[in-house]
């Protein structure tokens, strides 16, 4: 595959949009595209498509031409991700880049700080631990679909306020990086880092280090995910470092932190499934997996009452043991919520916590199972009534 050419035009007022011409080795040309707002430079390298395409060309194994400059460090860096990714056999390739020529090492002058800003957790934590981050890149594209542009003005809307509070610049990009060929790649395991990286390289011209909020908590719990402290510094420019901010605390261990912040737990908003399950919207359903462990989370630090964006008539333990627990993603988690409990005298809330473990634990057994023919019948009742 490679990147044909590319152009900026406008697009609205006050925006502009950059896009790549993407041509695959079947001859099929699309069309990547990054809006931004106009008062930015963006880059003039390839470093952005780089990081943009990687995750596609190893999953569709086709080399990568970038017929734009390249920096060295990146260029190298991507190299190191491949084989991450790779060792972690979730189906890319290692794949050959070239580039039509080194870029020359820059120093970055204007040397801002800018971190991605969606008003969940992560990135409150972030706001507050990284205050010299004073421009907050908030994406269109990823989570929150582009078609769901009514929704995302909701949200734009709250979350300009929420910029202004914290006394900093709202830069609002959107992309269709989710509606190209490259929606194929494996968005949590290997891509939804390169796409970050490819936006905080559109501002290489403007900030020298761009945060992103870790996703994963302690250390010894790390597994393949698409942001990831060790791949993510590795889409670095000799212009911009790309860095994981939180790496090593749990949720919980955040939320504890973000207690002194009534402002941000006002304005906490975690919801990927949104009000009607097609995807994040404005609100906090209050009834998926991660609103559930979020707010349990937020009792155990007791400042659930704050949050202002979660409906709290749908709270309720006897809920709890229906969750399913994924083993490596968020079992640490519950584990974790459950000794807090205990510690808290919350016998309650502990139990229906290793409920959920156990339940959990059970299904997994039971659909490997489900793969065995002889026990195709298993009664599926018993995997009903998970919390969506
Ligand atoms: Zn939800």
């Amino acid at each position: 595959m490679e990147l044909v050419k590319t152009e900026i035009t406008d697009c609205a007022e006050g925006r502009k949009r950059l896009t790549g011409f993407v041509k695959y080795n079947d001859g099929f040309v699309d069309e990547y595209w990054y809006e931004y707002p106009s008062k930015f430079e963006v880059t003039e390298t390839g470093n952005i498509w780089l990081a943009a395409l990687l995750p596609m060309a190893a999953t569709i194994n086709e080399d990568l031409i970038i017929n734009l400059p390249v920096d060295q460090r990146l260029l190298d860096g991507t190299r190191d991700i491949l084989r991450f990714w790779k060792s972690w056999e979730k189906g890319t390739s290692v794949i050959n880049i070239k580039a039509e020529k080194i870029a020359d090492p820059a120093i970055n002058l204007a040397g801002e700080s800018a971190s991605f800003f969606s008003s969940g957790v992560d990135a409150f934590y972030t706001a507050y631990n990284k205050p010299r981050a004073k421009y907050k890149i908030l994406i269109h594209g990823f989570d929150l679909s582009i078609k769901k542009e009514a929704e995302f003005e909701k949200h734009l809307k709250r979350i300009s306020c929420v910029v202004d509070k914290l006394g900093d610049e709202l830069v609002f990009v959107k992309t269709n990086i989710r509606h190209t060929r490259w929606q194929q790649t494996r968005w949590q395991a290997i891509s939804h880092g390169a796409a970050l990286a490819s936006i905080a390289l559109l501002f290489e011209n403007h900030f020298s280090e761009v945060f992103i909020p870790s996703s994963m908590g302690d250390f010894k719990d790390l597994y393949c995910w698409g942001s990831h402290p060790l791949t993510d510094p590795l889409f670095s420019t000799s212009r911009t470092s790309i860095i994981t901010d939180g790496d090593g605390l749990s949720r919980l261990d955040k939320i504890k932190f973000l207690t002194d912040y009534d402002y941000a737990l006002n304005h906490l908003h975690v919801c990927i499934r949104g009000k009607d399950g097609t995807g994040q919207d404005e609100i906090n359903c209050s009834h998926c997996e991660k609103c559930y462990r979020t707010m349990m989370a937020l009792e155990l630090s007791g400042c659930l009452n704050k949050c202002k964006l979660f409906d709290l008539k749908k709270f309720n333990y006897e809920e709890i043991p229906y969750i399913f627990v994924t083993d490596a993603f968020t079992a640490p988690e519950y584990h974790e919520m459950a000794e807090e409990a205990l510690r808290q005298n919350n016998s309650e809330l502990a139990s229906a916590i290793y409920k959920a473990i156990k339940r959990s634990k059970l299904i997994i057994r039971l659909e490997f199972l489900k793969k065995v023919p002889i026990l195709w019948n298993i009664p599926h009742k018993m995997l009903d009534n998970s919390i969506y």
